[in-house]
């Protein structure tokens, strides 16, 4: 299913621009000029996360999140907040006021989308029931399965466990002390060299599938889980 992402940002402009790179990268854009046509939105349907402008005619961004976060229904839905250079100083306000993350005008497309990736991760991450998928690769946590163009690959458990965790913790470098700590938790006995077994194990794991580059060694920093090589 498709990310339902509201947009709530007057400028006409802004919102066409964000749309079109939302519906690019398969999410599902519904926008609204300020707080009270989003509210009527979000009565529609609640979207999966919230792009606020922080100045909007009306009621401001800051304002609308506050209301968010004490809605019932709302609370839990990830706020990311466009605000303009100068603003930024307000940003300790916003994460009062509970919001997610920031992105500053003017910003790139791209840079929203991981942006809003990172945000859904983030915020889904911890939600067993969830379905996590990077490019042909998707896991379902609740099944403990893996698969690659829908094909079940067979996973040992320690490999699945490491690959849960860089699937919820993409695009970030982990030295192996790091990766010891996140999947083996503390086990006296595990040495570090066992993160680069079990890493080798995960690449062969992933070889058939033509998936195994997603696993990268950064030189002399440890591992990263990226779909950009
Ligand atoms: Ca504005």
């Amino acid at each position: 299913m498709p990310k339902r992402i509201l947009i709530v940002e007057d400028e006409p402009s802004i919102r066409e621009m964000v749309a079109f790179a939302l519906r690019k990268a398969d999410m599902d854009p519904v926008h609204a000029a300020d707080a009270h046509a989003a509210q009527m939105d979000i009565a529609d349907k609640v979207p999966d996360l919230i792009l606020l402008d922080w100045m909007l005619p009306g009621m401001s961004g800051l304002e609308f999140a506050r209301r968010i976060r004490k809605d019932e229904m709302t609370r839990e839905v990830p706020i990311i907040m466009l605000t303009a250079r100068g603003e930024e100083m307000d940003r300790i306000s916003g994460l009062e006021a509970g919001v997610d993350d920031y992105v500053v005008k003017p910003f790139s497309s791209r840079e929203l989308v991981a942006r809003i990736r990172a945000v859904l991760r983030r915020t889904l991450g911890a939600d067993e029931n969830d379905q996590i998928a990077i490019g042909q690769l998707s896991l379902d946590a609740p099944a403990h399965r893996v698969y690659a163009n829908g094909e079940t690959i067979p996973i040992g458990p320690t490999e699945y466990r490491l690959l849960h965790f860089f699937m919820t913790h993409t695009d970030r470098v982990y030295s192996r002390p790091q990766l010891l700590d996140h999947i083996w938790g503390n086990s006296v006995y595990v040495e570090e060299r066992t993160v680069d077994v079990h890493i080798r194990r995960l690449r062969k794991t992933l070889e058939p599938f033509g998936l195994s580059n997603l696993v990268q060694t950064v030189r002399s920093a440890g591992y990263r889980f990226s779909a950009i090589h």
